[in-house]
């Protein structure tokens, strides 16, 4: 019997409690951090303790840490390891315990604790963490050909473009041994999964990119939950774990098909409603209820995102106002109890949250998807007469955008599908013409502007798709 995701946690939790690390509650997805959106590694509610503006109350703690990554939204069920919600197992040294502890614990636990085979394990460092390196070799025992030196992007770990920072050592699961030594790339996701991260968080970054060491050395780690149960329960990704599996499962119930038959395209689409579906649940149950700004845009996206698959899936929730993002949700919110064991009282709250916001979007849906379906036969009709490659003009996009709710990111999603690009300079002409017009809008995306300013830099990890500004967002409102 493989081990169940619940079971992973509880393990991963008590093997660092019974090395007297303090098993600490999951912070909540709105983090206590003007300089980041939304919660996106367990780091967060300790930074405060790692930059030393708050004493520690313990000098060791362990969390199941709720997590939240937009920037990774392109990537679900795309790639077989990445989600938007996924729950990240860490263990955190405050000004005690440094590298060879975590180095060595990190071994133990995968090796020892999980049963997973040396020979199938390969580690990274910094580049020019020696001190890393040789943990990893002469005492830890891992051979050289499996530690890989990498750059700034992969092992300097930061949670945003200021605070505690610190160069990383990962460890990588090994799916191929038999592909042998030469010429391996840890990145090749065909090969390899990254599942554990150990920040040796010693810096903290200013303003101005410079790096200033903190006056203690801290241990920061990440082990990526769905990951590691993708490893252990040997499924070909993480969603076919125990901890997504039968969110899917109820989608694909209610859309009358069966996962383990379908196409490829199908399958990534219902990966996509069990990935959405908990992270809709989670942020709401968190107090994050749709908007256009912001967070509550966040999940606003997420829901017309998962609307719109769902019905080109043929979901359908039974009941007379056909909304089925309440169904699904309902295996999310009777799995959370070891997630969050909070989410379950607020249950109701959250199914007609979602109801309300699932019928409102289905209307808007509705009329423009009728449009944007002439638009589409229009254009490939021209392009086919011309000689060009079909695109939808600025204006059309713009039209879809602003009177019928369409969300830009849909369009494209859409358009694509049947081979059509769309011209984005031409919508954000469109977007700037509005801005200067409009002084209602202005003043809603001056707003949006003061509440976004702090959160600037964090775009990267709150963007959608990258070409949709917060104060691109705020103008649909007007
Ligand atoms: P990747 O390179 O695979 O995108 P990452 O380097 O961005 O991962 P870290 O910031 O190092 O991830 O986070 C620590 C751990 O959290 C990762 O090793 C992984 O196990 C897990 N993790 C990170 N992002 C995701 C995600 N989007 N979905 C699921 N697990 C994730
Ligand atoms: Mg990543
Ligand atoms: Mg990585
Ligand atoms: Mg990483």
């Amino acid at each position: 019997n493989p081990v169940s995701g619940d079971a992973i946690r509880r393990r991963f939790l008590e093997f660092y409690a019974s090395r007297s690390h303090k098993v600490l509650p999951s912070a909540s997805l709105v983090p206590d951090d003007p300089t980041v959106l939304l919660t996106i590694a367990g780091m967060l509610q300790f930074k405060p303790i790692f930059l030393g503006k708050a004493p520690r109350q313990v000098p060791r703690a362990t969390t199941a840490q709720k997590c939240i990554r937009t920037n990774d939204v392109e990537n679900v069920g795309r790639t077989t390891r990445h989600h938007t919600f996924f729950e990240m197992l860490g263990n955190f040294s405050f000004g005690d315990y440094f590298k060879k502890e975590a180095i060595k614990w990190a071994w133990e636990l995968s090796t020892k604790e999980f049963g997973l085979p040396a020979d199938r394990l390969w580690v990274s460092v910094y580049e020019d963490d020696d001190e890393a390196f040789e943990i990893w070799h002469d005492e830890v025992g891992v051979p050289a050909e499996h530690i890989k030196r990498m750059g700034e992007e992969d092992n300097f770990w930061t949670s945003g473009a200021t605070g505690p920072c610190g160069p990383c050592s990962e460890l990588y699961y090994d799916f191929h041994p038999e592909r042998g030594y030469k010429n391996t790339d840890l990145g090749d996701d065909s090969r390899f999964i990254e599942f554990y991260n150990l920040v040796f968080m010693q810096y903290n970054k200013m303003d101005d990119g410079s790096l200033e060491p903190l006056k203690q050395k801290n241990i920061d780690t990440g082990l990526g939950l769905e990951r590691l149960a993708r490893i252990l329960q040997k499924v070909p990704n993480n969603y076919e774990t125990d901890l997504i599996y039968p969110i899917i499962e109820k989608a694909a119930e209610l859309a009358n098909i069966s996962y383990a038959l379908a196409d490829d395209r199908t399958k990534m689409n219902l990966k996509i409603i069990g990935d959405h579906l908990r992270a809709i649940v989670y942020l709401i149950s968190d107090g994050v209820l749709p908007s256009n700004i912001g967070r509550g845009y966040v999940v606003r996206r997420l829901i017309r995102r998962a609307v719109r698959i769902g019905r080109l899936l043929g979901v359908s929730g039974g009941g007379e106002d056909g909304a089925f993002l309440p169904a699904i949700a309902e295996k999310v919110i009777e799995m959370s109890p070891h997630i969050d064991p909070d989410v379950k009282a607020r249950g109701h709250g959250i199914l007609d949250e979602l109801q309300r916001e699932e019928l409102r979007f289905v209307q808007t849906l509705e009329r423009g998807e009728k449009l944007l379906d002439q638009m589409l036969a229009e254009a490939l009709l021209n392009a086919q007469k011309s000689e060009t490659l079909p695109f939808l003009s600025g204006k059309e996009v713009f039209l879809l955008y602003d009177t019928f709710g369409f969300p830009v990111e849909i369009t494209t999603e859409v358009a694509g599908e049947r081979g059509v690009k769309i011209d984005m300079d031409g919508f954000e002409v469109e977007m700037e013409n509005q801005r200067r017009q409009s002084q209602a809008a202005h003043n809603i995306v001056k707003l949006a502007v003061e509440n976004g300013g702090d959160l600037a830099e964090n775009v990267h990890d709150t963007e959608f798709l990258g070409y949709d500004t917060l104060s691109a967002r705020a103008v649909v409102e007007s």
